[in-house]
């Protein structure tokens, strides 16, 4: 499982499991070091890019740090 956040400091460390039938939700997997790990179901971040193809941040809501779409270095290839 990769963390899925661009650089944190925060040391919570989020992993895509599924994404859920339920619109605009997803399984996600939080863990802090090797013993603190959960499940949780947290709304997509619904936080588009600016401009006309205004791709969509892969994310959930309120996530730290950047939106997918602000890392320019990686080429975010999410399904939202
Ligand atoms: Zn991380
Ligand atoms: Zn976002």
């Amino acid at each position: 499982m990769q963390c899925q956040l661009s650089a944190h400091d925060d040391g919570k460390h989020h992993g895509l499991l599924a994404e859920l039938d339920d619109f605009g939700t997803a399984l996600w997997l939080r863990w802090h070091g090797r013993t603190e790990v959960d499940l949780m179901v947290l709304p997509d971040c619904g936080v588009v890019a600016p401009g006309l193809d205004g791709e969509g941040c892969c994310l959930f809501a309120s996530h730290t740090e950047q939106h997918t779409w602000e890392d320019l270095l990686e080429a975010a290839s999410c399904t939202n």
